[in-house]
């Protein structure tokens, strides 16, 4: 970190094709007076894309930061921002969706991640015929109507961005597969995550280390879970300790005085087994 207090520029930087400015940009001027430079200049599909239509190698960070750079790479900006999001198909057709937000200062090389995760209905459907197939699409189109675009494997090939009209119109042989279409400008319930995620980078961009001011000062998820001590006879129970705030650049972290440092007994497996 410079000597200079952490702000954000008037311009940021984002590379997407989907649109994704138009979820991002309201928060992030409201936060910070900043405005969002989009660029497309770049195709994001060739990272991958969430089907595995073109497989992925980065992992979601990873593949987030690497279009943070990107876009101030090719805008001449030092602060982008890169969002990438994946779903996953889950118990009772429910469909996980994670978005993360990535954005990254190149003068002040920082890294800052913001994230968010919610079950979504969307999900693949597949359908005997036109009458099947309609009732199961009914309850998106109730919801959704037009807004929430499809795709559909015909003669080996994807046709993407339909309305349920066009779908319908395009389906050529029966029992079919359909998909949602979860590119960001086609799939309401992604945005929403999308937002999600972004208030989660815009409060990790306004939490300061009360030691070196850094941003970035939040509790981070951390790969070697610590468990609290039974407060009966101090072995480990089944409780996580809390994670502490912590600070990227001084490695400060939050005093664990405002938390306690024992778990009731009735979590631990020597006492209540
Ligand atoms: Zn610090
Ligand atoms: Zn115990």
């Amino acid at each position: 970190m410079g000597s200079t207090p952490f702000t954000l520029n008037r311009q940021v930087a984002l590379l997407t094709k989907h649109e994704k400015q138009s979820v991002i940009h309201p928060l992030l001027a409201a936060a910070f007076d900043t405005a969002i430079l989009q660029t497309d200049a770049f195709d994001t599909d060739k990272l991958g894309t969430f089907d595995q239509r073109v497989p992925r190698v980065l992992s979601p960070v990873e593949t987030a930061l690497k279009k943070a750079y990107l876009a101030c790479e090719l805008t001449g900006q030092t602060q982008g921002l890169g969002s990438e999001g994946s779903f996953n198909g889950t118990i009772a057709g429910a469909t996980l969706n994670q978005e993360v937000l990535a954005f990254v200062d190149t003068e002040r090389d920082l890294q800052v991640i913001g994230f968010a995760q919610q079950y979504i209905s969307l999900r693949a459907i597949e359908a005997q015929d036109e009458v099947a197939l309609g009732e199961q699409m009914q309850p998106f189109i109730e919801q959704y109507a037009d807004a929430q675009k499809w795709m559909l494997k015909q003669d080996g090939k994807w046709l993407k961005g339909l309305s349920f009209r066009e779908l319908l119109a395009s389906i050529k042989h029966w029992p079919c597969i359909i998909e949602p279409d979860f590119r960001a400008m086609y799939c309401i319930e992604r945005q929403t995550t999308i937002e999600m995620a972004c208030k989660d980078l815009i409060r990790c961009l306004s939490s300061h280390c009360p030691k070196c001011s850094a941003v970035n000062f939040v509790a981070k998820p951390s790969s070697e879970k610590a468990y609290l001590a039974c407060e009966w006879c101090g072995s480990d129970t089944t409780k996580l300790k809390p994670v502490m705030p912590s600070c990227d650049e001084c490695g400060f972290v939050e005093p664990e005085a405002q938390t306690s440092q024992t778990a009731p007994a009735m979590y631990c497996m020597q006492c209540n087994p």
